[in-house]
């Protein structure tokens, strides 16, 4: 399941991926101009961009741009009229990953999703796969951590948060952005539930949870992982 945002203006077709995308079980974001487009890019990070090329306001190739240049990395497949060769290629250069020429089938429209999705997996994984915050070590990878020679009893959305939290090193995260991110809504909880986890956190962490050394509340917005922390530190042993 994955949170896809489609950027699309013929209203048959907005229509059509929904249908299908729901049924494949993912979540899907739906706008109609470019501009639109882009300003949800980079404000609800979906998981994978659909982007039509010929689109009101802003068109999907200076979309794709604007975007990367941001530093955007999210998997975009761009989707082109039949016949608009040079697109297929401009829509690559301006950093698509993929394109998909107009019309196309379900399966081959699925399958380029999965595919892309499986690669910004492994991408991710490859990108951030253990934090030090002091003389606590977790590892993503194996999804274990310890505390000088103890192990530590992390689960699952303690892991995604700390995750999250370490790869966005130094900058708030909002509740939100845990929300969006950790529980992807699936169980509507309330943002209440991200500090609950937090306080579980730090009362493993932390060396002192009242004066927290490494996850800092940011007042009215979230919580920070202090920039000190050392992500894939493994180099300096
Ligand atoms: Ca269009």
């Amino acid at each position: 399941m994955a949170r896809i945002l489609l950027i699309e203006d013929e209203p048959s077709l907005i229509t059509a991926l929904k249908d299908i995308l729901h049924e494949e079980g993912h979540r899907v974001l739906a706008v109609s101009d470019g501009e639109t487009g882009l300003e949800w890019i980079l404000e609800r990070k979906p998981d994978l961009v659909l982007l039509d090329i010929m689109l009101p306001r802003i068109d999907g190739l200076t979309v794709c741009q604007a975007a990367r240049k941001h530093g955007v990395q999210v998997p975009v497949l761009m989707l082109t009229a039949k016949g608009q060769v040079d697109d297929r290629v401009r829509g690559l250069d301006s950093g698509a990953d993929d394109y998909l020429v107009k019309p196309f089938s379900t399966r081959e429209l699925l399958a380029r999703i999965r595919a892309l999705l499986r690669r910004a997996e492994t991408e991710e994984k490859a990108a951030l796969h253990f934090l030090q915050l002091g003389d606590v070590e977790i590892d993503f990878v194996r999804m274990e951590a310890r505390k000088k020679d103890k192990a530590l009893e992390l689960g699952a959305r303690e892991f995604a948060m700390l995750r999250l939290l370490a790869e966005n090193a130094g900058k708030p995260v909002s509740r939100d952005d845990f929300l969006d991110r950790v529980w992807q809504y699936q169980l509507f909880p309330t943002t209440r539930t991200v500090d609950n986890h937090i306080v579980k956190i730090r009362a493993k962490i932390e060396p002192d949870p009242r004066q927290p050394r490494w996850i800092h509340t940011v007042h009215g917005v979230g919580y920070r992982l202090d920039a000190s922390a050392r992500l894939n530190g493994a180099e300096e042993k």
